[in-house]
């Protein structure tokens, strides 16, 4: 069994854009990502602060702008309005979740899709369907690269993709099944309304998990040799941890990892490619708009 270190796969594209940056023309400004952020949720707190971390570290410059959990949604749209205008912004991302009167759809759909670098707007979901060049989501893009990294071929193989969310599982069924080095698989996916689940899965030669379920597969779904990735995060009581919690997945790690020929740890898996795959979106868009 092979361990897929996603730290491994996200330095390496770390590294690779460090060096792009540093050497870009300098007479050219830094890439810029704004990121928006509603309320003071705690989760997305720690996202927003991992992110302008590896602005950082790779010399993106990084601009947060805040608002109050009751702001009203047409003031938001103007400030988005403000930003998709603004040409020493290259790229925008909105952090969800928002409050509940505030309208996801509506907000995404106001981003202009040249600086969607989340990759979350119908226009670059469309695109991606139909195999031209956009901005990939970063979860399902980070998948893609961790298969490019260790060169797990994918074409003809079986992929079970367990999760429709139209961030990781409905994108990530769809990059595998494109006529592409790392596409070419025959997918099934799999949600909460599907019958049979453990048996399909249990004919999978690649499994992506992303049902949000704490450790939900287990060692009898895994067929011997399959590649498993795990997109899950939760985090559960452990004594045995000096913080009391730890991180595991949708995977039950312990009883799969010996039975796959790869698979990724929960955490140090796909969760360190997400923010990874933003700021390459982000070096794009900054090269779009030269
Ligand atoms: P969502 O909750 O949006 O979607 C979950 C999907 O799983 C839905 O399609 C749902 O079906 C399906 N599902 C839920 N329960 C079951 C079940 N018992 N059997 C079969 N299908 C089920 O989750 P996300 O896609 O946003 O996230 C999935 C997991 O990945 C979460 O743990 C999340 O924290 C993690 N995550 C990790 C990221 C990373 O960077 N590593 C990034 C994003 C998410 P239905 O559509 O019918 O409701």
């Amino acid at each position: 069994m092979t361990l897929l270190d996603g730290k491994v796969v996200a330095d390496s594209v770390y590294s690779e854009l460090k060096e792009l940056i540093s050497n870009r023309d300098n007479t050219l400004s830094l890439p810029c990502l704004a990121a928006i952020l509603v309320g003071n949720h705690p989760a997305s707190e720690s996202y927003i602060a991992n992110k302008i971390k590896a602005c950082e570290r790779v010399g993106v410059f990084s601009k947060i702008i805040r608002f109050p959990e009751e702001i009203s949604e047409s003031i938001i749209l103007d400030e988005i309005e403000k930003i998709n205008k603004d040409k020493t912004i290259h790229g925008l991302i909105v952090q969800l979740p928002l409050p509940k009167h505030i309208s996801e759809v509506k907000i995404l759909e106001a981003i202009s899709p040249n600086k969607d670098v989340d990759g979350f707007t119908p226009y670059n979901i469309g695109r991606m369907t139909l195999g031209l060049s956009s901005y990939l989501p970063a979860t399902p893009a980070g998948i893609i690269e961790i298969l490019r990294y260790y060169e797990i071929k994918t074409q003809g193989k079986n992929a079970v993709v367990l999760g429709r969310s139209n961030i990781v599982g409905t994108p990530i069924s769809i990059l595998l099944s494109r006529n592409t080095e790392y596409g070419n698989c025959t997918v099934t996916i799999c949600h909460s309304k599907s019958s049979k689940i453990k048996e399909i899965v249990s004919n999978c030669d690649i499994l992506i998990a992303a049902v949000g379920q704490v450790q939900m597969v287990k060692s009898d779904w895994i067929k011997e040799g399959a590649v498993v990735i795990d997109v899950g995060i939760h985090r559960i009581e452990s004594a045995s941890k000096k913080s009391g919690y730890k991180l595991v997945g949708d995977v039950d790690f312990e009883q799969v990892a010996p039975l796959c020929s790869y698979i990724t740890p929960v955490p140090g898996g796909v969760g360190q490619m997400t923010v990874a795959m933003l700021l390459k979106n982000t070096w794009q868009a900054f090269l779009n708009n030269v």
